[in-house]
């Protein structure tokens, strides 16, 4: 039986620090729409090494923001992942936009730029790559098919802030990157997202969106009744970040590396724990790309156990681990049925859906809590593992793993 407390999947990490900066604001002029935004931009934007920011009440508002300025209307066709959370498609049905799924990469669970090429249609218009679980995609390649087809590449990278590609900063890649403050992410402000970009229309654009498409630019008002006047040029929305959330975010990025070597050092502890177990397949590490890490997915073999994944993860719950799935194929969700989308579409995602559980990981665990999961999840597998493999078994685990 187990002694320590549940260990949540993911969890945020707030000091002293971080409190004063909130409060700091509490007690100033500004609650919302203040000096800090601003700053707060500028210092994502630095990070990233873009000239642009643009922070949003959530990574959702800042993803629809992104395909309004990517102009994507009604009947237009996005190529997506459909290994994501919802809001990944969510944004471009909120613009009419069709949501069209390539299927992932079977190892590396991204998705495969030869399935975008194949998605490609005359209503094309934008790609969102997803960076699944912090290792960015293919991104040149991504970037390279869309300049060939003129599309705007908006890159989910809700799981990759301070992961890098080839040595560049995720965020500086795409025509837009997406990021996520939610409290489960590598840093938070409460809720909160922002698009960085070094596309000064889609700065602008962006600014406007996020307050009813309205600007205060007298030089490109057409008209002008005077120093209150302020004009509504679109139908924007109000999603607009506060100054307390950004005080946080603020506080927040100035740990992001050190969150990020927390949960570098931890995968490390859990790939050679994991790597002699054949019941287990560890996350893929691609060369060139540096990941940030925000989950960690093993993929179960199940071949060579005696239950299926829903067994296992029951038993992990009952060792008080806070086992999750990342996630249900976006096109399984029934709105998304509703639509029309069919079983099959993308046959790698919806078998890594079956065989996938993601066990906890976050800066804020200690190392005794890593070892604890390790030993959970080591107590389960056996307990569930076959103690004879038949002939099928073995050809099945080695093909699957290129074992000759
Ligand atoms: C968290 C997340 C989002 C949405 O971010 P919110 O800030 O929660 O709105 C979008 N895409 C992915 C892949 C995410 O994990």
């Amino acid at each position: 039986m187990n002694n320590h407390s549940f260990i949540p999947y993911g969890k945020q990490s707030l000091d002293e620090e971080d409190i004063q900066a909130v409060i700091n604001v509490l007690k100033s002029d500004y609650l919302t729409t203040g000096p800090i935004i601003n700053q707060f931009e500028e210092d994502v934007a630095a990070y990233v090494g873009t000239k642009y920011a643009v922070a949003f009440s959530s990574g959702t508002a800042a993803l629809h923001g992104a395909c309004f300025v990517a102009g994507i209307t009604e009947g237009d066709e996005v190529i997506t992942s459909p290994m994501t959370f919802v809001a990944s498609t969510n944004c471009i049905l909120y613009q009419g936009g069709i949501p069209v799924f390539a299927d992932i990469d079977a190892n590396t669970y991204n998705i495969d730029p030869a399935e975008i090429a194949a998605k490609i249609t005359s209503k094309t218009k934008a790609i969102i790559p997803v960076d699944f679980t912090g290792q960015p995609c293919d991104l040149d390649r991504i970037n390279d098919i869309a300049k060939k087809h003129n599309l705007v590449v908006i890159e989910d990278a809700a799981h990759a802030f301070g992961a890098t590609y080839k040595d560049r900063k995720v965020g500086s890649i795409s025509d837009m990157t997406m990021f996520s403050f939610h409290p489960v992410k590598h840093i938070t402000s409460g809720e909160g997202g922002i698009i960085t970009t070094n596309n000064k229309a889609y700065y602008e654009r962006l600014l406007a969106f996020r307050s009813h498409g309205i600007t205060r630019d007298r030089s490109v008002m057409t008209e002008n009744h005077g120093p209150w006047y302020y004009e509504m040029q679109f139908l924007g929305y109000n999603y607009r970040m506060t100054d307390i959330q950004a005080a946080l975010g603020k506080s927040q990025l100035k740990k992001i590396n050190q969150f990020v070597e927390q949960r570098r050092k931890y995968i490390e502890m859990y790939n050679q724990s994991f790597a002699g177990t054949p019941q287990i397949t560890i996350p893929y590490q691609k060369d060139n790309v540096n990941s940030s890490w925000h989950l960690y997915v093993i993929r179960l073999n199940v071949d060579l156990l005696t239950c299926e994944r829903k067994e296992i993860y029951e038993a992990l719950l009952a060792e008080k681990i806070g086992v999750n799935v990342h996630y249900i194929p976006v096109y399984q969700q029934p709105y998304y049925k509703n639509l029309g989308y069919k079983e099959g579409i993308c046959p790698h995602a919806e078998e890594l859906y079956q065989e996938m559980i993601t066990i906890p990981l976050f800066p804020a665990m200690s190392e005794e809590d890593v070892n604890c999961v390790i030993s959970s999840v080591q107590r389960v597998i056996n307990k569930f593992s076959k103690q004879v493999w038949t002939y099928e078994d073995f050809s099945n685990y080695s093909s699957k793993n290129g074992v000759n």
